[in-house]
């Protein structure tokens, strides 16, 4: 089962595609139990996001005393955070760090990206290939690709004939870009587009904002790490990890526990300022209702209108800058360091794009309501083919040859995001149908691996090889994912979420909103009832699924 490097062909017990958040913890795990394991990652080291993530100021806007692995006291007792809300460098080194402390870098193949993964029912393994032209043979494969790692560059039209430099927030050089004195244009201001626009427009003569949608942001105030805070986290270590793993978003973020509606305007006031003065998205966890009541999302939508106001100086920039027409929280709220006060800056442009959009990119610049703005660098802030992008960049193909693709071309059908029917042991950690992206996925990713590593463990302990979700299982998960969702006002906004920033994208809403903490019992429910949902069998072979019950 060892690895052959040389071979271009080898077999393993697991491969694990991605060497991010959870490929990393994915492999330790895999290799306490004593599984085999090969990890195959596209870029050049380990961290994922951040590896990728290297635009000016890219920062998570997760508290760093929770956004980090619990599964060693040892490593959350050694690693000191440096800042409230860490910035790329340094989660980038935590991961590299990460690595090294757990000698993971011996299973990981770097600069390869896998291409296809298809399922030999004949002997239940996965056959999957990699763009260098190996075949890796695997009982398991788990995919561990990110949510958020697809790139996307919209279609504009002429847009590889721009003559200036163009780059990618996701895909950012590493030796960093120079802006001093260049005319740039970013376009997107979602929470990277947020991010960045404030510390290139220190950089360059003049910025270019292309909004086609304004967007909810909190500042962030992010300041040093305090020792006192770190302290009382370090202290407290047992007490609120669990308390993350209970909670709704996977954060301790001192939720109120009423509905706005249920206070007076001035307890509602004050309790928004406070948050507003705290700082980072917090901000949400104001009420308990301001993502399924209305009337209390536009009590706090209202006040971070009221602030743009009061920061932008210019009326008419500040209305432009003012979301109105989605309740706010439901296109993913951001946090920012100066964002608004930007646009006070006279070197910094805003282009209003909803009504007249993006018509060219011509060799000079950007082309918008008849007008050429005239750059030297194009920041495409655009995004991601979010949740299934990166699933389906690969040809993943399950019993029969069926493939992924074409199952999910209505949308993603999993059973817990963890699996889905007609794909045996195939996995996807934080994948569309779990909490995911509506919660800080360190936590996410290490309840995934935890639960697939039990899973694993159980069939290991009774000789059982193929786990697949029933159908009928899978059907009733996608409909309570879609119930659940359809009880809160995320489906009414034009989001990531539901698919709706990509042309030709099905319309469904993709994470679980159920909650981290609620998530999670039902997933250790199932696992207690023996993997209800799931068959599991000794082998697929003669044609006949054997279930163990
Ligand atoms: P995003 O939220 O999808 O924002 C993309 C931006 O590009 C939006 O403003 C979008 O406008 C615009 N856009 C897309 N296609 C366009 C087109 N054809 N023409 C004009 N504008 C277009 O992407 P992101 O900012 O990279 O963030 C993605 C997610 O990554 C975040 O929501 C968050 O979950 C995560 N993230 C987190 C952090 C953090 O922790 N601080 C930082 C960065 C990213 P529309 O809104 O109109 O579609």
């Amino acid at each position: 089962m060892t690895p052959g490097r040389e071979s271009h062909s080898s077999a393993v017990d697991a491969v694990v595609v991605g060497a991010g958040s959870a490929g990393l913890y994915m492999s330790h795990r895999l290799r306490g139990l004593g599984l085999s394991v090969r990890v195959i990652e596209a870029g050049s080291g380990v961290g994922g996001t951040w590896y990728w993530n290297r635009y000016p100021d890219a920062r998570c806007d997760t508290e760093s005393m929770q956004y980090s692995y619990s599964f060693s006291p040892d490593l959350q007792q050694d690693w000191h955070w440096t800042e409230k809300f860490a910035g790329q460098p340094e989660i980038l080194k935590y991961a590299n760090y990460v690595a090294d402390r757990f000698d993971l870098r011996r299973d990981i193949t770097f600069n390869t990206f896998v291409t296809s993964a298809v399922y030999d029912e004949d002997d239940d393994q996965w056959a999957i290939r990699t763009g260098t032209g190996e075949d890796i043979r695997a009982r398991f494969c788990i995919m561990a690709t990110g949510c958020l790692s697809n790139a996307r560059v919209p279609d504009f039209i002429g847009r590889d004939g721009f003559k200036g430099t163009t780059y990618h927030t996701g895909h950012w050089p590493h030796e960093g870009v120079d802006f001093s004195g260049k005319r740039v244009a970013v376009i997107g201001t979602g929470s990277s587009g947020i991010q960045c626009i404030p510390e290139i427009v220190k950089q360059a003569a003049q910025v270019y904002v292309f909004q086609r949608t304004p967007n909810y942001s909190i500042p962030a105030r992010n300041h040093p790490m305090t020792p006192e805070h770190e302290q009382s986290w370090k202290s407290n270590y047992d007490e609120r990890r669990e308390m993350q793993r209970r909670s709704r978003t996977g954060n301790v973020n001192n939720l109120n526990d009423v509905s706005a509606m249920s206070v007076s305007e001035e307890d509602r006031q004050s309790q928004y300022t406070a948050r507003w003065a705290t700082g980072g998205t917090t901000f949400m966890a104001s009420f308990n209702d301001l993502v399924t009541n209305k009337a209390s999302n536009d009590t706090a939508a209202e006040f971070v209108r009221q602030r743009i106001g009061e920061i932008v100086r210019d009326p008419a920039v500040a209305a432009r800058l003012t979301p109105r027409d989605y309740p706010i929280g439901t296109k993913r709220i951001c946090a920012d360091t100066h964002y608004f006060e930007t646009f006070n800056r006279d070197n910094v442009t805003l282009i209003d794009i909803r009504e007249d959009p993006i018509q060219e990119i011509v060799t000079s610049g950007v082309v918008a309501a008849g007008k050429t703005y005239e750059v030297d660098s194009i920041v495409f802030a655009t995004g991601f083919d979010a949740m299934t992008g990166a699933l389906l960049k690969v040809d993943i193909r399950g019993r029969g040859g069926e493939s992924l693709r074409v199952k999910w071309e209505a949308g993603p059908r999993t059973y817990l995001g963890l699996a889905t029917a007609g794909f045996p042991n195939l996995f996807i950690i934080t994948g569309p149908g779990s909490p995911s992206v509506l919660s800080n996925m360190i936590v996410s990713i290490e309840q995934h691996v935890d639960w697939l590593t039990d899973c694993i463990g159980h069939m290991r302990a009774r000789q059982l090889h193929v786990i697949e979700p029933v159908r009928e299982a899978e059907d009733a998960w996608v409909e309570h994912v879609n119930k659940t969702a359809n009880r809160t006002l995320y489906p009414s906004a034009a989001s990531w979420y539901m698919g709706a920033n990509i042309p030709g994208k099905p319309r469904v809403f993709m994470p679980y909103i159920g909650g981290v903490g609620r998530y999670r019992q039902e997933c250790a429910e199932i696992a207690a009832k023996g993997y209800e949902g799931f068959r599991l069998a000794a082998s697929s072979r003669a044609g006949a699924f054997q279930s163990e019950d």
